[in-house]
């Protein structure tokens, strides 16, 4: 198996899974993309999660040199579980069990996982940079906290995340390093690429979500959740996939294209509306993003879209196979509380878009709302809505009790070397 960019017109370099992992981006600027998407293999659903996820990414990794990893990469890196909430087949998916209790653990460990084999092999180092406005520093500092021939820097900007989120990135000690940085996120962002840009500082890599390592099991755990539901109800499903930078929703459509049984793929957006703008007027147009309530979603100009216009690559066959949608942050609110007071179920804002599209615009009895994160992470939303406490999940209850440790600087890459 090779990987492709989305920019190549001529196509003929071409990359092992490995090199893409360890690169991030193409050298032209575009995104790794699988050369041609593999034949579903068969999937054991009896041996759990992890070994089915292994089913599902084998392909991906034929003839690679870690290929004869992957086995115990995966038996590492899925070590929670993934339950449905069961529904009457209106089910939810939920993604939320891992250190971090959201979707993003999943994509973060196979990342940190495989780049520690590949590492030990090749006999180099790496130091990961991220900027985060809160989810995704957290994931890849758990992902990454005591992973060999690995260290991370997490710039976060100071007194503009919330309280539980900062926890999960200071928290840590040994190979991860929170920075405290005096200014916003952008000032984190342009110090990473400033970083980035100095010649004289080696051995630097990211851990972005465009990353092939953090899309392929988001692939892997639809087919293992659509197989799941297979089984269990005799129907294919819906799968509505709330999206922002549209790199779950990405894995979902590799899974389908493989030949996974998904009847379609619907994507829920909050008030950054990209994708629903570009369905009805025929016109791709980027903007910037604007602050909701699901703030992991803030995104107008999503960096994998590259990826679904390269399996989709017309306006007609776009939008024969997406479909999307947009949710207000008055919605969000009602949907959170219409869920509760039915069936005392809490969601969290960005699963609450997800359930607003399902009730607007999905007919099927058959589908599947995608949770993204555990409502415990949004809970300065959803407590004072609900009038309820939500109990903290283990996972993140471990993390808050970790003393707290960041290195307050000002905004300059220069202090974090
Ligand atoms: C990152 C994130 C999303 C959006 O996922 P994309 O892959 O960027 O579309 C949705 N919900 C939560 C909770 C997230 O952390």
């Amino acid at each position: 198996m090779r990987y492709i960019s989305t920019r190549a017109e001529d196509k003929t370099q071409t990359f092992s899974a490995s090199d893409a992992i360890l690169k991030g981006l193409c050298p032209d600027g575009g995104l790794f993309i699988p050369e041609e998407i593999p034949h579903l293999p068969s999937i054991s659903l009896d041996k759990g999660l992890w070994w089915a996820m292994y089913e599902a990414l084998k392909p991906y990794f034929e003839g690679d040199e870690l290929e004869g990893d992957l086995e115990s990469i995966c038996h590492d890196a899925f070590s929670f579980p993934l339950p449905f909430h069961e529904n009457n087949g209106k089910d939810y998916l939920e993604l939320y069990y891992g250190p971090t209790a959201a979707f993003k653990d999943f994509g973060a460990r196979f990342l940190a996982f495989s780049m520690e084999k590949l590492l030990a092999k090749r006999g180099e180092n790496l130091s990961i940079l991220v900027a985060t406005s809160g989810d995704t520093g957290g994931a890849v500092a758990s992902a990454f906290h005591n992973r060999e021939h690995l260290s991370v820097k997490v710039l976060f900007p100071k007194g503009r995340v919330a309280e539980r989120q900062r926890r999960q990135l200071t928290g840590w000690d040994g190979n991860v390093e929170s920075y405290e940085v005096d200014g916003s996120f952008d000032d984190c962002q342009r110090m990473v690429k400033e970083a980035f840009m100095d010649s004289s500082l080696t051995g630097l890599s990211s851990a972005n979500s465009i990353n092939l390592g953090r899309l392929l099991p988001q692939m892997a755990y639809y087919v293992y959740a659509s197989n799941l539901y297979l089984a269990k109800y005799g129907r294919k499903a819906v799968f509505i996939i709330p999206s922002g930078n549209v790199g779950n929703a990405t894995g979902a459509y590799w899974a389908k294209a493989m030949g996974a049984p998904i009847e379609s793929i619907v994507l829920a957006a909050n008030a950054n509306k990209p994708i629903t703008d570009y369905l009805e007027s025929g016109e791709y147009r980027p903007r910037p993003s604007v602050k909701t309530l699901a703030n992991a979603m803030d995104v107008g100009a999503p960096s994998n879209i590259e990826r679904l216009f390269a399996l989709f690559p017309d306006y007609d066959s776009f939008k024969a196979n997406v479909s999307a949608y947009s949710v207000s942050d008055d919605e969000i609110l009602r949907t959170i509380k219409e869920v509760y007071d039915e069936t005392g179920y809490v969601i969290c804002p960005h699963t609450a878009c997800g359930e607003r599209v399902r009730r607007d615009h999905v007919e099927s009895q058959y589908s599947v709302v995608v949770s993204t994160a555990h409502p415990a992470k949004f809970n300065d939303i959803v407590e004072p809505l609900l009038g309820c406490t939500i109990a903290i999940p283990k996972n993140l209850y471990d993390i808050m009790q970790k003393p707290s440790k960041a290195k307050e600087i000002a905004a300059d890459y220069h202090n974090i070397f």
